[in-house]
C-alpha cells in the first residue's frame, strides 16, 4: 500500500483529496511561523542525546514536554527527576500522540520512528523526524535569537549547513542590543498609538527611534536618554518632506550604490524613469508609492514641467521623494533642471550620483574609456535628435585618439556618422554598440565608423544603447567579459515583430 509506505494514512488521503487548494504543488514547502508553545503539550519520543535536545528547545518555549522512552540519558532523567518534563518510561505507544501539539521522534531507531510519524500523521499532528527531512511535516529552524527579536532560516532540510552559515553571518550582523531595542519599543507602542500623528508622521517617528539617533543611545546602554528622546520627538515639529534625486545606474541592480538603495528603502514615494528596471524597483520599499514618469525617448509621456511640479507638491505634503532615474542624475537627466525647480521653492533635496551608461556599458562590454596605446581622452556626448546632433563641435570629436561615449543615438546613426567621416575621423575607426548594457538582454555588434549604419540598421539596434567610438572600442573582441542571457527564439520574434511594428 503506497499510502501506508508514505506514511500518509488512507483518510488523510481521502481528506487531501477533496480538498482542491492543497492539489498543488506549493510555491512555499514550509511555511514559517513563530508558535507559541507556553503550557502546550508537545511529545519528544526517544530519551537519548538528541531527543534531550529537542525537549531542551521546546522546555525553553516554555512547552510540557512529555519525554517517552524505556531508558533515558542522564541529563535527561535528571529534567525528570526536577519536575521540569514528564518522562514515561516505556516503548512508544500510538495513543500517546493524542492531544500533542508537536510530536518529535528521536530515536534514531528508523522502524520506531516510521511507527511514531504514522501515528502522528493519522491523529492529525505536526510531526519532526529527527534527521530524515522527508518524514517531517514542520522542521526547526536555524535560530537567532535576539528576544523578541528571532530569525528563523530554514534550508528546507536540503542544505542544513548552509543555514548555519547564514545564521552566523546575521548572528555577526545583528547588535546585542537589538532585543532592548524591540523591547523598548514594545513599551511604547500603545503610547504612541495614542498621539494623533499623521500616518506618515508615525511611520517617520518609528524609524528614528529603531534606526536613528534613539536607536544608537539604546546600542550604547543609554536607555533612559533614548526613552526621553524619545517623549521630546513625539512633541517636535515634522521635519516635512524632501527630494533625493538619486542614480540607479544602467540596469544591473548590482550597480546600485549603497546610498541609493538606502534612500529607496526609506521613500514614501518614488517617482521613476522608464529606463529604471523593474529589478532595481523590486528593491524600493514594499509599501512606497511608485510612480512612473517614464520619458519615451523621443515621446513626451511626461512633461518636464508638470516632473518638477509634482516633485514639490510630493514634497511639500511632508513625503521623503526618491526621484530615480537610470544611470547617473546629472549625466543627460535634467537633474538639474529639477534641483533647480526644488531650490526655486524652498524645498530640501540631496543628490545620490549613479553609474552612468557610458561607465557601465563600456565595464561590461570590455570597452576601457580611457587607455594608455589608444585614448586618452572620453568625451561624454548626446546624440538625441537632429538638433543635437548638429550643436555639436564634432571638428574637435573628430581628432584622432579619444573615445566618443554617444548617449540616445540609436536613432542618429547616419548623422553621427556623416559629421565624424566628413570632419576626417578615418572610416576604420573602431565603433562598438552595446544594447540594454549591463542587463541580462546586453547585446554588443561591433562596427567600424565606415559601416556602422549599414551594420546597425542589419542589426536592428534599437534603444536604450550606447555607442562607443573610437581605437579602443576594438577591446571589446577581447575585453568583453559579460555573459547576457540570450532571448527565447518567442521573445526575440516578438521583438523583432515590435520594432517592425
Ligand atoms: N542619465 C543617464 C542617461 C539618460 S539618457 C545616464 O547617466 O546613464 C538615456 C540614454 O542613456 C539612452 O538612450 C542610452 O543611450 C543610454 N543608456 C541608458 N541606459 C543604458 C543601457 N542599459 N544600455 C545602453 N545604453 C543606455
Amino acid at each position: 500500500m503506497a499510502g501506508e509506505a508514505n506514511g500518509i494514512s488512507h483518510a488523510a488521503i481521502a481528506h487531501v483529496a477533496s480538498h482542491p487548494s492543497t492539489l498543488r504543488t506549493p510555491a512555499l514547502d514550509y511555511l514559517p511561523l513563530f508558535a507559541r508553545l507556553s503550557g502546550r503539550p508537545c511529545l519528544v519520543v526517544g530519551a537519548g542525546e538528541v531527543g534531550l535536545r529537542k525537549a531542551r528547545t521546546l522546555l525553553a518555549a516554555g512547552a510540557q514536554v512529555t519525554v517517552v522512552a524505556p531508558a533515558a540519558c542522564e541529563a535527561l532523567a535528571a529534567l525528570a527527576a526536577t519536575g521540569r518534563l514528564c518522562w514515561r518510561r516505556g516503548t512508544f505507544d500510538p495513543v500517546l500522540v493524542e492531544g500533542q501539539l508537536l510530536v518529535i521522534a528521536a530515536t534514531g531507531r528508523p522502524d520506531v520512528d516510521a511507527q511514531v510519524q504514522q501515528a502522528a500523521n493519522r491523529a492529525g499532528r505536526l510531526v519532526n523526524v529527527v534527521d530524515d527531512a522527508a518524514r517531517c511535516s514542520y522542521i526547526f529552524p536555524a535560530i537567532v535569537d535576539r528576544s523578541p527579536i528571532v530569525v528563523a532560516i530554514s534550508s528546507g532540510g536540503t542544505a542544513p549547513v548552509l543555514a548555519r552559515l547564514l545564521r552566523e553571518r546575521l548572528e555577526a550582523l545583528l547588535p546585542a542590543s537589538l532585543g532592548r531595542l524591540a523591547a523598548l519599543a514594545g513599551r511604547w507602542r500603545s503610547r504612541v498609538s495614542g498621539e494623533p500623528l499623521s500616518f506618515v508622521r508615525r511611520r517617520r517617528y518609528w524609524e528614528r527611534v529603531l534606526d536613528g539617533d534613539i536607536a544608537s543611545l539604546v546600542h550604547a546602554g543609554r536607555e533612559a536618554e533614548a526613552e526621553q528622546a524619545m517623549a521630546r520627538a513625539l512633541d517636535e515639529p515634522d521635519a516635512g518632506g524632501c527630494v533625493y534625486l538619486v542614480g540607479a545606474g544602467p540596469g544591473d541592480p548590482g550597480l546600485l550604490t549603497l546610498r541609493a538603495l538606502q534612500v529607496m528603502q526609506r521613500a514614501d514615494v518614488i517617482l521613476h524613469d522608464r529606463l529604471v528596471s523593474p529589478e532595481i524597483l523590486a528593491l524600493a520599499r514594499r509599501d512606497a508609492r511608485l510612480v512612473s514618469v517614464g520619458k519615451q525617448p523621443r515621446g513626451r509621456a511626461h512633461d518636464q514641467a508638470a516632473i518638477n511640479a509634482r516633485l514639490v507638491t510630493e514634497a511639500r505634503e511632508g513625503r521623503r521623494v526618491c526621484r530615480l532615474k537610470g544611470g547617473d542624475p546629472f549625466v543627460f537627466g535634467r537633474g538639474g533642471e529639477e534641483l533647480e525647480a526644488l531650490h526655486a521653492a524652498g524645498v530640501a533635496f540631496e543628490v545620490v550620483p549613479g553609474i552612468t551608461a557610458a561607465v557601465g556599458c563600456a565595464a561590461y562590454a570590455g570597452v576601457p574609456l580611457t587607455h594608455r596605446d589608444h585614448n586618452s581622452a572620453v568625451t561624454l556626448v548626446t546624440a538625441h535628435c537632429r538638433e543635437s546632433v548638429e550643436c555639436v563641435d564634432w571638428a574637435e570629436l573628430a581628432r584622432p585618439g579619444q573615445m566618443l561615449a554617444v548617449y540616445m543615438g540609436a536613432g542618429q546613426v547616419p548623422h553621427v556618422r556623416e559629421a565624424l567621416l566628413s570632419h576626417g575621423r578615418a572610416a576604420s575607426t573602431p565603433v562598438t554598440f552595446v544594447e540594454n548594457g549591463t542587463t541580462r538582454r546586453q547585446r554588443i555588434v561591433r562596427s567600424t565608423l565606415g559601416s556602422m549604419h549599414a551594420d546597425a540598421a542589419r542589426e536592428r539596434v534599437a534603444a536604450p544603447a550606447m555607442l562607443f567610438i573610437g581605437e579602443g572600442a576594438a577591446l571589446a573582441g577581447t575585453l568583453g567579459w559579460f555573459k547576457s542571457q540570450p532571448e527565447s527564439g518567442t521573445r526575440a520574434a516578438a521583438r523583432s515583430l515590435a520594432l517592425a511594428g
